[in-house]
């Protein structure tokens, strides 16, 4: 039984000396190996704009489901470009609602929540880093963005920043213009007027269609369905299913300029789903559970080496033209298990041209995740899979010259930096804050009777 413990006493005493080398061997190799990485990242094609972004490569990794630290180096060589390419041939097919989702005029509109800086913002929808720096630096009052703040912004199509807007109050905005390529601050004062709001419907024929009958806009059906996206598929609604919304409208003039939803309740055959606004400027449902969910960094169960970060300016290697790497790549060995980092539905899985075997798999409404080179895939297309699931092993298959997985994110239909972006947490309301959402949900929920 528990006797076996003591045997190996025995044999250490004999065998010191290649013990403590093979130790000694291990710190070097440790210590090579921490010294060599910053080393590693500077001599890639591909190295990282800020600092900010460095740090985070190497830093923030973290997996919660297992806690393996140990830290995975492939033959120790400079990291080497290991893809020609990484387009898939099959596309992700959209529906009615991602027409809507996405910003198709590059135009967004968001609610500053806890936690949030405009940097992180406009990073993770993919702006103009050097814009967002200009931007940043140059106008020190935006660090004073406030929960529940509203921030609209428009860009090019090649992600270059046109016009920011700042909503301080409702009746005082300041504009950032570029102009020449810098930009010019000016404010408008205006005369808004906030009016709450209560629209309801029945769903006749889809959701989108009966949420505009209804008279909401499509903005105001995008946020409708981010907040319950991790509850609901909205595509699942049936004729004779209802829904009813709280907003608050601020009219410029006869113009709206602006929407908030303070709840939502759709009713899906016999259940009922609720999103109300808590004062951190996040939705919860009545009970004040989360309405989000977490996602892991990236898909393996342990730290890999990223061999190629994600960069929409990438240039080819060989034609000199811009190319993104709208994902990040791990060099991982050949057979190496990848998992689905959240709960969501396998949308493709199938070989795919340059990208190999490939999978796509939709989480919510906003967000979308895809892995490619895989050796094989252990999912099929409709499938539902859950946070953690082994979908795939890693290998080296499409137009790849070395084992490695090509990981990407994309938020709103956008590919983001995996490794940056700000990504869901799901965690309760608790203590004063949740007492005072209780309070808030009786008022609004007695407005979303049927
Ligand atoms: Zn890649």
């Amino acid at each position: 039984m528990a006797r076996q413990i003591k045997s190996p006493d025995f044999e250490k005493n004999n065998f010191k000396i290649p013990y403590f080398s093979i130790l000694g061997g291990l710190f070097i190799v440790i210590l090579f190996s921490i010294l060599w990485r910053p080393l590693n990242l500077d001599r890639t094609v591909y190295v990282p704009l800020t600092p900010q972004v460095e740090t985070t490569v190497t830093d923030n990794i973290h997996f919660s489901a297992t806690d393996d630290e140990s830290v995975e180096i492939v033959n120790g060589k400079p990291a080497v470009v290991t893809e020609s390419s990484d387009i898939p041939e099959d596309e992700i097919t959209k529906d009615e609602l991602d027409d809507i989702v996405d910003d198709k005029d590059n135009s967004v509109q968001y609610t500053i929540v806890r936690g949030d800086t405009l940097h992180d913002i406009l990073l993770r929808y993919n702006v103009n880093r050097n814009d967002i720096y200009q931007l940043t630096t140059k106008f020190k009052q935006l660090a004073n963005l406030r929960i529940g703040q509203q921030i609209s912004w428009t860009t090019d199509e090649n992600h270059n920043l046109q016009t920011f807007n700042w909503t301080i109050s409702s009746n005082n905005i300041r504009i950032y213009e570029k102009l020449d390529g810098n930009f010019i601050e000016s404010s408008e004062i205006a005369e808004v007027v906030p009016q709450n709001v209560v629209i309801k419907g029945d769903i006749k024929s889809s959701f989108v269609a009966d949420a505009r009958k209804s008279g909401l806009t499509s903005n105001e059906i995008a946020i409708i369905t981010r907040a319950l996206q991790w509850r609901l598929d909205f595509r699942r609604l049936q004729v004779g299913d209802k829904f009813s919304v709280v907003l608050t409208r601020e009219m410029r003039g006869k113009s709206l300029s602006n929407s908030q939803l303070l709840g939502v309740r759709v009713k899906n055959g016999t259940k009922d789903y609720y999103a109300i606004l808590a004062d951190d400027g996040k939705y919860y449902d009545i009970n004040s559970n989360s309405l989000s969910q977490s996602f892991f960094r990236y898909p393996l169960a342990k730290k890999a080496r990223v061999s190629s970060g994600f960069n929409p300016r990438r240039l080819h290697p060989v034609t000199g033209q811009i190319a993104p790497h709208n994902g990040v790549d791990f060099a991982v060995s050949r057979g190496t298990p990848v998992l689905s980092v959240g709960n969501g539905e396998v949308v493709i899985a199938k070989y795919s041209g340059s990208a190999g075997n490939y999978i796509a798999i939709r989480h919510g409404r906003q967000y979308m995740t895809t892995y490619m080179h895989l050796d094989k895939i252990l999912v099929k297309p409709g499938q539902q899979v859950k946070q953690g699931d082994k979908i795939g092993l890693s290998g080296n298959t499409g137009r790849s010259t070395g084992p490695h997985l090509h990981f990407e994110l994309h938020i709103n239909n956008k590919p983001v930096n995996p490794l940056t972006a700000s990504l869901p947490i799901s965690e309760g309301l608790t203590g004063k804050s949740k007492k005072a959402f209780l309070s808030k949900v009786k008022s609004i929920s007695s407005q979303l009777e049927f």
